[in-house]
């Protein structure tokens, strides 16, 4: 099963990473067993690009990403980050290290910017460098850059520098493809779309005309909509998701989106049905 899900290089790094990872924000809200069962199932079937964050339950989600990977740290690809309030040039090394230890990891694979804050971009970039030479991480990236900042981090750091944008993305959110999928193609930034349903209670519904569209499509594949929705999400050559799932019956789902092919027809229609709409003064964030 694992072999079948898509994997793409992950922006300028050497890496091949799966396509359809796993989200971790509130995961501390579910039970503990089963998050933890949902994560292992997930990885289990190769759906091993997991994103958490210190900000996720104040640093819980982390613990619980450390418990679901015990003995498979090798297997993962591990990102996590520093909030803004700590991404000075020394906060951010310091919110790393705190994230090393609650992960039971010596290193994260990509570690980013949740968002841009009072600090100055140059030092958190400067964090970043320092944390890599120490093999404290392998790559870094950003979180929620419009193309100016983008821009903004290329000038700092140079090109080859930046692995990844995450950013929202998800069927009726798109803005994302106006400026930053296009930026990041070019720049060979990978583009790591979240909430790809829509987050809590966002999801297309059923009874709505775009979700029958969705439906439609996902019973000529014998799908689920959502399933439907990652592999959309997913259609370009810098993009991955990362839905959450505390639900391992969601996960096992979820892995399924991550080798699903929609033809250019599917494509079309889920075009016709979720428009992209005109960019937006500023990018959409959750
Ligand atoms: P999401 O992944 O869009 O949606 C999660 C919800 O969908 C949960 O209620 C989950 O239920 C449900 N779900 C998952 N798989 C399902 C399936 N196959 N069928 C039906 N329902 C399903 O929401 P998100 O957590 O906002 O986004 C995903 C991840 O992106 C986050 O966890 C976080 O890692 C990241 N994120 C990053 C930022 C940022 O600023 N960088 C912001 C937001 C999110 P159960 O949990 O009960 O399974």
């Amino acid at each position: 099963m694992s072999e079948k899900l898509a994997k793409r290089r992950f922006g300028p790094l050497n890496a091949e990473v799966v396509t359809v990872g796993q989200g971790t924000w509130e995961i501390e809200a579910s039970d503990r067993r089963e998050a933890i069962k949902a994560l292992q199932k997930g990885i289990a079937l190769g759906m091993t690009h997991i994103d958490t964050a210190e900000m996720y339950g104040a640093g819980r989600s982390e613990e619980i990403v450390a418990e679901a990977i015990a003995g498979k740290r090798d297997e993962i690809f591990l990102v996590s980050k520093v909030l803004p309030s700590n991404a000075s040039r020394k906060g951010t090394v310091a919110a790393c290290e705190k994230s090393l230890k609650r992960l039971k990891t010596d290193r994260l694979d990509c570690y980013l910017l949740h968002w841009r804050g009072q600090y100055k971009l140059s030092d958190t970039i400067e964090a970043f460098e320092e944390l890599k030479l120490a093999g404290k991480i392998l790559s870094w990236g950003v979180s929620n850059f419009d193309e100016e900042d983008l821009d903004e981090a290329l000038a700092i750091a140079g090109e080859g520098k930046i692995a990844c944008n995450q950013v929202l993305y998800h069927l009726k959110e798109r803005a994302i493809e106006h400026a930053v999928i296009p930026w990041c193609e070019k720049h060979s930034v990978a583009v790591v779309g979240y909430s790809p349903f829509g987050s809590r209670g966002g999801f297309p519904s059923a009874s709505s005309a775009a979700g029958k569209v969705l439906q439609k499509i996902a019973d000529e594949h014998s799908a689920t909509p959502y399933q439907i929705a990652l592999a959309f999400l997913t259609r370009h050559e810098s993009t991955f998701t990362i839905p959450k799932a505390a639900n391992p019956k969601h996960a096992a789902d979820n892995a399924v989106g991550g080798h699903l092919k929609l033809t250019d027809e599917d494509l079309q229609r889920i075009d016709g049905a979720f428009p992209l709409g005109r960019r937006p003064s500023s990018l959409p964030m959750i």
